[in-house]
């Protein structure tokens, strides 16, 4: 009889305890917020600006864009796996996302390396980073604080994976035959999506050319992908 009296009473408390603490904390009127101010911090914001200048009306620049809106882990067999998957990206964020202009497409990752020491914190996250990013078959550029003021060494590296050239200004002429080169885009494999010229004599001549190849001439970039 005590133990049956035992257990109701802990049946009872326990319903108390989920009423009054877990069940009202999902009323969110309940919660003040306030606001946290500027989204980057200073040299965020001037990588940011820098980013911006560099990309040009070629491609969108988002900062901040937390994980789960960029990738997805695969299906698994087992909803477990693909839930500690999920678990594992859902609180971190990548610092820039350029994006396609048209159909606003990630296209390449910017880490924003702050100078600062390296901590356990931040070792996971670069190592997160790196491995989602090569996962995803997302391009992945580790970038120095400096770039924030050469937007020229920024737009060399960008140029490996977003077109920066405006079409309409462009023309060239085949290195192999001389002939005009068309610009075409590509329908499938790595670079879809991406400009590229071809020899106008095709397939007589076969010479084709990376469409940003002005960007990889002279010194050599500092950075370097991951
Ligand atoms: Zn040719």
């Amino acid at each position: 009889m005590i133990n049956i009296f035992i257990v109701v009473v802990i049946l009872v408390v326990f319903f108390y305890i989920t009423q009054k603490y877990v069940l009202k904390q999902e009323q969110p009127s309940q919660y003040q917020y306030r606001k946290k101010g500027s989204l980057l911090n200073m040299s965020e914001g001037a990588f940011f600006n820098a980013l911006v200048e560099a990309v040009g009306q070629h491609g969108v620049v988002l900062a901040k864009v937390s994980m789960t809106s960029v990738i997805i882990p695969h299906k698994t067999k087992n909803k477990k796996q693909w839930f500690i998957a999920n678990n594992q990206i859902a609180k971190s964020y990548f610092d820039y996302v350029v994006c396609d202009s048209r159909t606003l497409e990630p296209r390449v990752i910017i880490e924003l390396d702050n100078g600062r020491e390296l901590d356990k914190g931040k070792i996971e996250r670069q190592k997160l980073i790196i491995q989602v990013c090569k996962s995803a078959g997302l391009p992945l550029i580790g970038a120095n604080i400096k770039l924030s003021y050469q937007v020229g060494r920024l737009r060399r590296l960008l140029a490996a994976h977003i077109d920066l050239i405006e079409p309409d200004k462009e023309v060239r002429f085949c290195k192999r035959c001389g002939a005009p080169m068309v610009l075409k885009i590509a329908t499938q494999g790595e670079f879809k999506g991406r400009r590229f010229f071809t020899c106008s004599r095709q397939p007589h001549c076969t010479y084709t050319e990376n469409y940003n190849v002005v960007f990889e001439e002279n010194e050599h970039p500092e950075q370097s992908d991951y």
